[in-house]
């Protein structure tokens, strides 16, 4: 097991101050941290090799290319992908997202039907919402319980010869709870569906093994996993990414182009249209060889531990209901306290130089299954500690007297 306060030195943010007050970062599920050797990577990037891939055939052209193309086959390990072209490198979940439902588009015919749950981000609800519209087909969405789980029973009536596709994320964003994607993936693709897992809240606590799960494709963003924003990554299976047509044209996606017909590169390459954020997939290489270094396994043990701490400091506190209740859950608590708002607790913590997130979480059919305006969410990574736990309970509690 690691030592937190020397892993806490990695991340030169965690040692600023917030109005006056050491920074306790508890909104690791909207965006992690990033550490001092990703920081390096995309200044050395930039001091050394910057310029554009793929084309050149001068040496800083190559030695990018070269840097940029080791971190996709860094990723495919990670993920244990097949093949370093069933990895695209995106902006992001969203953009992954995006790229595959606009895929479906012409495979997708009136009546044909696409299941979504009731736990989702919305970015893993609107792009097919908008496919839907396009192609007629039936949006059928797998209902939660009061503990914030899916409900596997109606989720096994929903499906029939008529699912074409299910869309579900690996972990909520908003409550936390570990979904049972085995269980998704193996009974969608008994009717012969195809299974789009959303990844990027699980990523950071665990490694997804994406031959293993057998998953069609499976979504991240290097943001949430001590990576740079603007960059994340589309796995899906080569079948698949050949049949998928390309999504954006432009430069670097194309074989040949003339006026009469354009033919499309191969696989990577067909979906990353344009100069891509270069920097960011070299960097997310980087942040995955960090975090494994410290090991995932240590990373969830010691995330658990402190997700068990605070929920039992929070329940302490009279008035506090917490939502997301599930024994398969990681180190995300949402929550409320009776009767105040949770923006008003949100701008005191902050104060205190505590951050939380407060609101829907991109989730609002949660919220509105919960009728509640949203919640105060905290998240934790492994280099959050105890004693920051402490602050945060004595911060509520100031705020909680401070407005009742
Ligand atoms: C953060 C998040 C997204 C969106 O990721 P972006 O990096 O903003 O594209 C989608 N789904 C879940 C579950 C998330 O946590």
């Amino acid at each position: 097991m690691f030592k937190v306060e020397d892993l806490r030195h990695d991340f030169p943010i965690l040692s600023r101050k917030v109005n006056g007050k050491p920074l306790v970062y508890f909104d690791n599920a909207a965006t992690s941290q990033t550490p001092q050797v990703v920081i390096d990577t995309i200044v050395d990037y930039y001091s050394n090799y910057n310029a554009n891939i793929h084309r050149g055939v001068h040496t800083l052209s190559q030695e990018a290319t070269d840097l940029y193309e080791n971190a996709r086959v860094k990723i495919q390990e990670h993920f244990n992908a097949e093949f370093a072209h069933e990895i695209i490198l995106t902006s992001g979940t969203t953009h992954s997202i995006n790229l595959v439902a606009n895929g479906f588009k012409d495979l997708l015919k009136k009546s044909d039907e696409v299941i979504v749950s009731a736990l989702e981000h919305h970015s893993n609800i609107v792009p097919w919402q908008m496919l839907c519209e396009q192609t007629g087909a039936v949006l059928k969405v797998i209902p939660m319980n009061q503990e914030g789980e899916l409900i596997m029973s109606e989720y096994e009536n929903l499906l029939s010869n008529k699912t074409k596709l299910v869309f579900v994320n690996h972990i909520s964003n908003a409550l936390g709870t570990i979904n049972p994607i085995e269980d998704i993936i193996s009974k969608a693709h008994e009717v012969g569906a195809a299974v789009l897992i959303d990844g990027a809240q699980a990523c950071p606590h665990l490694i997804p093994d994406v031959q293993a799960l057998d998953v069609d494709f499976y979504v991240a963003s290097a943001h949430k996993m001590c990576g740079p924003t603007g960059v994340g990554m589309l796995y899906g299976k080569e079948s698949w990414l050949k049949k998928l047509p390309p999504y954006q044209g432009g430069g670097e996606m194309i074989a040949e182009v003339t006026f009469e017909k354009t033919s499309y590169a191969d696989l990577p390459h067909k979906f990353e249209a344009g100069t891509p954020n270069i920097c960011g997939g070299i960097a997310f290489g980087a942040a995955i060889e960090y975090m494994n270094s410290i090991g995932f396994h240590n990373i969830a043990q010691y995330e658990l531990e402190l997700l068990d701490y605070a929920t039992n400091q929070l329940l302490s506190i009279e008035g506090v209901k917490i939502y997301g209740t599930s024994q398969h859950k990681t180190s995300l608590i949402s929550f409320n306290l009776e009767g105040i708002h949770p923006y008003d607790i949100g701008a005191i913590l902050d104060k205190l130089g505590i951050a939380v997130r407060t609101g829907h979480h991109c989730a609002q059919p949660i919220m509105e299954f919960y009728n509640i305006p949203g919640t105060i969410r905290a998240s934790f990574a492994f280099y959050n500690t105890k004693e920051e736990i402490d602050m945060f309970i004595e911060g509520l509690k100031k705020a909680k007297m401070m407005l009742s």
